[in-house]
């Protein structure tokens, strides 16, 4: 791989690095799963959340595994409750009336056993936009990483096609001077007038229209008596039954 392209494909991960970074910051808050408590008897399960402004959402979600009935309640900092029942299970949104601490309580003035509690308590703050505005958020970068990634691979092919015909024509005229040892490069060089070089040139086709070599049959072969055929690309004897040049 060249350099340019290494480059290139290295920011290129790098972006898609950040972004993916950027995808997972914003989702895993979110997808908080829930958390386990317990509400000793006769006694309160508190969640606390601190310094809350006006109109931010305590969103909720919980229940109680062995199905015992709970008080639940959302309490300010001056006592005020809201949001009272007295079920196994709920989930819901409550603004936030005022600035200040909020509490989400669970009682358990009714069973004389602890009670296991599964629950989900997130706040949204109306500062920082709610669900939807990170769900577009998101789709925004998934579009960007793809557009990104399009583009970026795009030009990856597109050059790598470029310098992989520039290396072919290098190497085909890198390889044209030593075509007369290689024998696999014959039928492309075969126009090419033969040079001066001393070893045999390659045999002739036999029976190949496109070829250029002119035959006449006469001459015996030295070697087998055979007749010979001249061939005029190479101004040379060529004998088939010996198959060499005499
Ligand atoms: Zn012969």
């Amino acid at each position: 791989m060249r350099g340019k392209e290494f480059k290139r494909l290295k920011s290129m991960l790098g972006v898609v690095l950040l972004a993916t970074f950027l995808v997972c910051t914003m989702v895993i808050p979110t997808a908080v799963t829930a958390e386990r408590g317990t509400v000793p008897e006769l006694s309160e399960f508190t969640i606390t959340h601190e310094d809350l402004s006006e109109g931010d959402v305590i969103n909720y979600d919980w229940y109680t595994p062995n199905g015992e009935e709970l008080w639940f309640w959302i309490e300010d900092e001056g006592g005020n409750d809201y949001e009272y029942k007295v079920v196994s299970g709920s989930s819901g949104s409550f603004e936030v009336k005022s600035n200040g601490d909020w509490y989400v309580k669970w009682s358990n003035p009714e069973n004389t056993n602890d009670v296991e509690l599964e629950y989900d308590v997130s706040v949204e703050s109306s500062q920082d936009g709610d669900t939807s505005d990170v769900i577009g958020d998101l789709i925004i970068i998934v579009v960007a990483i793809c557009v990104i990634g399009g583009i970026g691979l795009y030009y990856i092919i597109n050059d790598y096609k470029k310098q992989k015909e520039l290396d072919e024509l290098k190497e085909s005229q890198q390889t044209q001077p030593q075509s007369q040892q290689q024998p696999q490069q014959y039928q492309q060089t075969q126009q090419q007038s033969p040079t001066q070089s001393q070893q045999p040139p390659p045999p002739p086709v036999q029976g190949s229209s496109t070829q250029q070599t002119q035959q006449q049959e006469g001459k015996p072969c030295p070697d087998c008596d055979r007749p010979m055929r001249f061939v005029q690309q190479y101004d040379r004897w060529y004998c088939d039954n010996c198959e060499k040049y005499q």
